[in-house]
C-alpha cells in the first residue's frame, strides 16, 4: 500500500493581533478535513491571547541584572524570561529555563521577531491549553500542535518543537514492538508532536514569509491526549500511549 503525506501551508493570514480568532481565520482560507494535523506557530497564538510586553513594563531584580551583565542582554529582558519560568536550568552561556507550563527552552520562548516596534512576545500562558482551545473550534476533527522554533542542546540551529498539542497523542510508544531479528525494543518513545513540528516549522519559515500555519494530512495517529514535559515525579509518560499508529 502506498500512502502519502502531504504538507500545506495556508496562505493569506494577516497580522495577528489581540483577540483574534485563529481557528475560523485559518478556516476562511484553508479547506480542513478530518484527520489533519494543523499545525500553528506559536507566535500567532500568543499574538491572538494578547501576550505582548513593553520592556519598560519590567523593574529587573538584583538577580536579572547579575544575569543580564554576564550574558550581555537587557535586564529587563531577562527579568521577563524569569517572569516566565518556573526554575533556571543555566544562566550561562545563555538562559535556559522551564517554563510555567513545563517547556524548557531559551529565554523562556520569548521572542522579538515578527512582534513588531520595540515589545517582547511571551509564549502562550498555558500552549496545551490554546492548543485544545482552538481545536474545539474547528468544524473538522483535526489535531493542534502550536510548535515554536527552539534550539538544541549540544548541536547548531533551531527546529520546531510542538510546546502544545491537543487531540494527538504526543508519543509513539514502541517498547515492546520487535526489531528486524525480533529483539524487542525496550525504551524507544517517539515524539511525533515534535517531528510533526520540525516539519511543519520547515515550512512555515522564520522570517518574513508571513505563513504561520501548515498542515499535514495523511499522518495517522492516535487521537488520545498525553504529555512530553518531564514531570517533577519522573515519570516520563504519565500515561502510556500504546496505541500504535497503523
Ligand atoms: P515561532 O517559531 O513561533 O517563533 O514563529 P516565527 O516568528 O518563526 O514565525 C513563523 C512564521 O509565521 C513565519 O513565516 C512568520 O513570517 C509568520 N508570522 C509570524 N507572525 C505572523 C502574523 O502575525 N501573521 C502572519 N500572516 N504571519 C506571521
Ligand atoms: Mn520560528
Amino acid at each position: 500500500m502506498i500512502s502519502q503525506v502531504l504538507g500545506f501551508l495556508v496562505r493569506g493570514l494577516p497580522v495577528i493581533k489581540e483577540g483574534d480568532e485563529i481557528a475560523s481565520l485559518i478556516e476562511s482560507l484553508f479547506e480542513l478535513q478530518d484527520g489533519d494535523v494543523l499545525c500553528i506557530a506559536s507566535t500567532v497564538v500568543a499574538k491572538s491571547e494578547g501576550r505582548f510586553r513593553d520592556l519598560m513594563d519590567y523593574e529587573p531584580s538584583a538577580r536579572a541584572k547579575d544575569i543580564a551583565e554576564a550574558l550581555g542582554k537587557d535586564p529587563r529582558f531577562v527579568q521577563a524570561v524569569l517572569d516566565e519560568s518556573d526554575e533556571v536550568l543555566l544562566d550561562k552561556p545563555f538562559l535556559l529555563v522551564a517554563t510555567k507550563f513545563g517547556h524548557i527552552g531559551i529565554n523562556a520562548g520569548i521572542d522579538q521577531s515578527n512582534v513588531g516596534g520595540d515589545r517582547i512576545l511571551l509564549l502562550p500562558e498555558n500552549p496545551m491549553m490554546s492548543a485544545d482551545r482552538i481545536r474545539r473550534k474547528l468544524s473538522k476533527r483535526c489535531a493542534v500542535i502550536v510548535t515554536d522554533s527552539c534550539g538544541r542542546p549540544f548541536r547548531c540551529g533551531v527546529t520546531g518543537v510542538a510546546v502544545g498539542w491537543s487531540g494527538i497523542g504526543p508519543i509513539r510508544d514502541w517498547r515492546g514492538e520487535k526489531d528486524i531479528h525480533g529483539r524487542a525494543l525496550e525504551i524507544t518513545l517517539e515524539a511525533v508532536v515534535d517531528e510533526i513540528a520540525g516539519m511543519a516549522n520547515m515550512l512555515m519559515g522564520e522570517a518574513g514569509d508571513g505563513t504561520p500555519v501548515a498542515v499535514v494530512r495523511g499522518l495517522k495517529y492516535p487521537a488520545v491526549d498525553g504529555t512530553l514535559f518531564m514531570p517533577k515525579d519522573g515519570d516520563i509518560v504519565r500515561k502510556r500511549l500504546n496505541e500504535t499508529p497503523k
